[in-house]
């Protein structure tokens, strides 16, 4: 068979210990064999940040705001230990963090579904997206430890002479306070890649916040939403047959409970927090969660959404044989590679990538699967549980069948 060929280059973000060398597995048997692999490559692996200053980080995503497309390894976002183990001038900023400011984007997280692993939540059939506004709020947000009686007071000074001042609290008696902010620009870009990636995935937007509360904050957020919607996308959803749904953040919850999936749910940053840890853990596996950050522009970055898996890293070293589940890190380069193939209409590369996610999810339902997921499997079911290499092998049998049928 002829090698596909690509037309545009698609960025790609090499990255750190178990997933860098799970990343060149992949392309070692998974990709280059049957795709003209056409990448422009950023080594965004720890000591290439420190070499570079962290130049290469900011110019991946740059190149991803020229191309439209990415596809990131795993990194390491250094704290106080990682200084020292690799010795470095700085604490580099998460390169996610970095990426996410440039493209102004917002992270879609969404489970890999197989059918052994059953969700906790036992009626959830199809994947719950879950998408978190990452900017401001109480992440922002300035505190105060309020140390004895006194007046606390919400103020501000508008550029134009407007002036606002209002108690929050007399207090009798130490306590807390916290003033956070959001800004429109922002929660019209996270509204603007969620009605975006709803349209391109065809699945509802489900958005929630605690607007009876919070009359102005939260109401903004809903304001600004239903505007959006309806000035720019409600007739593409018609079209489409999707729906576009607000609800209270409570009433959601127990929608999400009772619902059997297949739909983005779009949160405030606090409640993504907290809710996609919530879902993901239902689900299964970390190790199965995919990520893709979409900006409000249309621009792409496919990764997984789990960490770089350093206890597997140092068994690896050791010369040890590491059972890590490859499978969030292959969608990620199938999902990069699917939408290259779309913007450049490109049916057969289109083609490739929906093979290779077939033949990851045959295999599982195969029941050869890695440690983490052998553990989760429902009751009686015998599983094959194999290293990653071994798991990847079986990947490219099952593709190979499915390419030359
Ligand atoms: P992690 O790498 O996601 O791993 C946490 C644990 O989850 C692992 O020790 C492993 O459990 C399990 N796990 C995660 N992915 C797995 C996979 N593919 N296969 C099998 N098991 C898997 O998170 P972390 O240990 O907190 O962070 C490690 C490094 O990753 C840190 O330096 C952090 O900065 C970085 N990180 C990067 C990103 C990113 O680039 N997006 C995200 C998160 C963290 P067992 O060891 O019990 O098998
Ligand atoms: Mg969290």
């Amino acid at each position: 068979m002829e090698k596909i060929k690509m037309k545009t280059p698609l960025v790609e973000m090499d990255g750190d210990e178990m997933t860098r060398i799970i990343w060149k597995m992949i392309k070692d048997e998974l990709l280059l064999p049957y795709v003209d692999l056409n990448t422009e490559y950023y080594d965004l692996g720890l000591p290439e940040r420190e070499r570079t200053q962290d130049k290469v980080t900011f110019d991946s995503a740059y190149a991803t705001q020229k191309y439209g497309v990415a596809v990131k390894c795993a990194t390491i976002t250094p704290n106080k230990q990682r200084v020292e183990e690799y010795n470095l001038s700085q604490m580099w900023k998460s390169p996610n963090g970095t990426i996410r400011a440039i493209l102004d984007g917002t992270v879609f997280r969404a489970p890999i579904i197989i059918d052994s692993v059953k969700p906790v939540v036992r009626n959830w059939k199809k994947p719950i997206t879950i998408a978190r506004h990452a900017y401001g709020d109480v992440y922002k947000a300035t505190e105060y430890r309020v140390p004895c009686k006194g007046t606390a007071t919400l103020s501000f000074k508008g550029e134009n002479g407007e002036e606002f001042s209002k108690t929050i609290y007399d207090f009798e008696c130490p306590g807390v306070i916290q003033g956070m902010y959001n800004k429109d620009s922002s929660i019209i870009s996270f509204a603007h890649s969620c009605f975006k990636f709803a349209i391109d995935t065809k699945q509802d937007l489900w958005f929630s916040t605690k607007d009876t509360i919070s009359k102005q904050y939260d109401q903004t957020f809903k304001l600004i939403f239903e505007d959006i919607y309806e000035k720019q996308y409600r007739e593409k959803f018609e079209e489409l047959g999707i729906k576009y749904f607000y609800t209270l953040i409570d009433d959601a919850v127990a929608r999400v409970i009772r619902s059997e999936g297949g739909y983005i749910w779009a949160c405030k940053n606090y409640d993504g927090d907290v809710m996609s840890d919530m879902v993901s853990t239902a689900f299964g596996s970390l190790a199965m969660m995919t990520s893709v950050l979409v900006s409000p522009d249309g621009k792409y970055e496919y990764e997984a959404a789990h960490g770089t898996v350093t206890r597997h890293y140092y068994r690896y070293l050791k010369g040890e044989e590491t059972s890590t589940n490859p499978m969030a890190t292959i969608f990620a380069w199938s999902g990069a590679l699917r939408k290259r193939g779309e913007l450049d209409s490109l049916p057969e590369l289109v083609r490739f990538a929906n093979l290779l996610e077939e033949a990851c999810i045959d295999t599982l339902n195969r029941n050869i699967m890695t440690k983490d997921l052998s553990g989760l499997v429902s009751e009686g079911t015998e599983v094959t549980q194999v290293s990653t290499a071994r798991f990847i092998n079986e990947v490219k049998k099952a593709l190979e069948a499915k390419l030359y049928l």
